[in-house]
This record gives C-alpha cells, structure tokens and sequence, in this order.
C-alpha cells in the first residue's frame, strides 16, 4: 500500500474521532443546562470534596445524614461521565460512607443514582449527575414512605459539621 493511502487513512479516521467526539459533547449540552443547574452553581456547604466532586446534605433529605456525592462537572448520566471522574466521585462515596458509619453510627447505607426516566418526583429532578447515600436501620421501611422528612436548618448545620 503506497505511503500516501495510510495517510489519508489516518486523516479519515482522526476526521470520524473529531465528529464522534463533536456529536458526543453536542448530546451533553453543557452550556445552556449547566447556566441553571443548582449542582453546577452550588450555595449549600459543602461538606467534602476532591478534585472532580464534592458533597452535600441533600435539602430534602429520606433521613438524616441524607447526602449527595456531585461530580463537578455537568453530566446528565453516569453514561456520559469520564471514568477518572466517576472513579473520584465513587471515591468521595466511600469516604462519606465510612464517615457517617463512623461519625455517625450508621449500621447500614443505601446508594442510589436516579437517571431521569425512573424519577416520579418530577419537581426535585436535578439533570446533573449525583449519587444519593441514604443511611439506614433494621425495619426502616424506607421505600414504602411517600413524604421526605422536614429537616430543621440548626439539625442539618450540625450533622454537616459532624460530617465535615
Ligand atoms: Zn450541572
């Protein structure tokens, strides 16, 4: 095969890589969702972070010690996400687990990441990636409550600084 057909071979494919990844960033729509995203423009305390993610009590929290582990980036899935930054993420969502297990004297922990289609709650739908860790106890029935608990400001600033 002559030297030039590799070539343009090559530039055949880098052109393809270009318009995949084009396609790809066009089908994130970051600019325009990530201007009114609360977990892209974040005003409660953040109670640890790392470099790709950080973490916050969630403001409708199941129970306390309720949190949310939040990629800093905008991404609508777990599908679109770069694994550095889901491994970072994971990473925050392990420490937060061993600190309410520790800190907090939680017996056990349920992780849960809603994608869009599978939320009914529609208007507490944030389309930015977030990992709920959601403590638990024996016979907590959990997922046969309907209303979320009303948590008092001075109850969450404390947990937060347990946590913190
Ligand atoms: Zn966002």
């Amino acid at each position: 095969m002559p030297k030039g057909c590799s070539r343009n071979l090559s530039d055949t494919m880098a052109k393809k890589e270009k318009a995949t990844a084009a396609k790809r960033n066009h089908a994130r729509i970051p600019a325009q969702a990530a201007q009114s995203c609360p977990f892209c423009n974040n005003t409660d305390v953040v109670i640890a972070s790392n470099r790709y993610a950080y973490v916050i009590h969630d403001k409708h929290p199941y129970v306390e010690g309720h949190l949310l582990v939040i990629p800093k980036k905008h991404f609508e899935s777990i599908m679109e996400m770069d694994t550095k930054t889901l491994c970072s993420t994971m990473a925050l969502v392990k420490k937060m687990e061993k600190r309410l297990v520790e800190r907090l004297g939680v017996s056990g922990i349920t992780i849960r990441q809603n994608w869009a289609p599978f939320l009914n709650e529609s208007h507490l739908v944030v389309r930015h990636v977030h990992f709920h860790i959601i403590p638990r106890a024996p016979n907590d029935n959990l997922y046969y409550k309907v209303n979320r608990i009303s948590l008092p400001d001075l109850r969450k600033e404390e947990l937060v600084k347990r946590l913190k």
